[in-house]
């Protein structure tokens, strides 16, 4: 039965078609399935506008098969990659706690499953064997978990045992909790709302894939579409003027995805996070590091290294370095500093 305000707010809408696209897109959000089908038919739409107006890029087609069946190749591993990177988890920190009680249990019979791993930098980082994932263990030793958690940060920190109010849990360094997934989440970068899930440590590397094919594939239909436009075919006025109304949109989109690329590129290189870059100042165990010093990075090796296989370590802890290290890891670089590689 619809309620009275609901025809109000329908009908606002239909005399405000702006408002009208907005509220769709809201329900699109609210429902994940919407979502999907959404992005797909927005990158059906924009590539069918082509196939169907551009007589040229059919008989392109028919002479080189190749062309269109690699852009079609690449449109079709896009979208899978969405729905891979959509329907992953970006690594939770109650399972991470999950895995520790588990470890525990095992821990009586193999000390060797707790593996502590020492960085370039002397920082010791507790790694879960991963394994151990999944394990029942109904009643979890919060008392173990906190001290596991509290090792990470450096001593004399306030917030060492700080617990998160709505998923009960104390958080390691660098997640955060997440009220669109209503849980705390590992290395927390962002909600995606176009993918509808979180990016953490567990999917950040998918997610830049993801957006890597998304590029080559706006940048590939750009191309198309000004190749209609440059055409020297005699074509219909209101051809043109359909693929420039696209084009529009299509170059913004294009322009948007190159520097998200760049940006998640500098963040993988510089082992950092969206959130820790944008709230660096409101993040209490980052305040008072100096500028220009990030302080989980490894070196752009490593940092590659671990961005990459972040499936593989998804539970190895990284510790707070203490602000000694960070002050001395401020002080410019030398000659001696450039030719011993000091930032790989
Ligand atoms: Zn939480
Ligand atoms: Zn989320």
């Amino acid at each position: 039965m619809a309620h009275p305000g609901d025809i109000v707010v329908a009908s606002a809408a239909r005399k405000n078609p702006s408002e009208g696209c907005s509220r769709l897109f809201l329900r699109a959000r609210e429902s994940p399935w919407g979502l999907k089908a959404a992005m797909v038919l927005f990158h059906v739409f924009f590539a069918g506008v082509l196939f169907l107006l551009d007589r040229d890029l059919i008989r392109r087609t028919k002479e080189k098969p190749w062309y269109t069946g690699t852009y079609l190749v690449i449109f079709g591993a896009t979208l899978a990659q969405y729905f891979f990177t959509s329907g992953s988890s970006p690594g939770y920190v109650i399972d991470a706690m999950r895995a520790a009680n588990g470890m525990k249990a095992i821990f009586i019979e193999s000390p060797m499953v707790l593996k502590q791993s020492i960085s370039r930098n002397g920082n010791m980082i507790p790694s879960i064997n991963q394994s151990q994932v999944g394990h029942d263990n109904s009643q979890m030793n919060s008392s173990s978990w906190l001290k596991f958690v509290a090792d990470l940060y450096p001593p004399g920190l306030t917030n060492r045992n700080w617990t998160c109010p709505h998923c009960n849990v104390i958080q390691p360094p660098r997640s955060k909790h997440c009220h669109d997934c209503d849980k705390c989440v590992l290395q927390f970068d962002h909600h995606c709302l176009w993918l509808g899930t979180c990016i953490g440590k567990k999917n950040h590397c998918r997610f830049w894939w993801y957006i890597f094919e998304e590029t080559i594939l706006c940048i590939w239909t750009v191309i198309l579409y000004i190749t209609f436009l440059h055409s020297k075919d005699t074509k219909a006025w209101w051809k043109d003027f359909i693929m420039i109304v696209l084009l529009v949109p299509l170059a913004f989109c294009v322009i948007f995805l190159i520097l998200l690329l760049l940006f998640h590129s500098y963040l993988a290189l510089t082992n950092q996070t969206t959130y820790e870059t944008v709230k660096r100042r409101r993040i209490l165990y980052l305040r008072g590091i100096p500028a220009g010093v990030h302080p989980f990075s490894n070196g752009i090796f490593r940092n590659l290294r671990a961005f990459c296989c972040s499936r593989v370590s998804i539970y190895d802890m990284e510790a707070v370095p203490p602000m000694e290290e960070l002050e001395d890891r401020a002080r410019p670089y030398t000659c001696v500093d450039v030719v011993s590689c000091r930032c790989c």
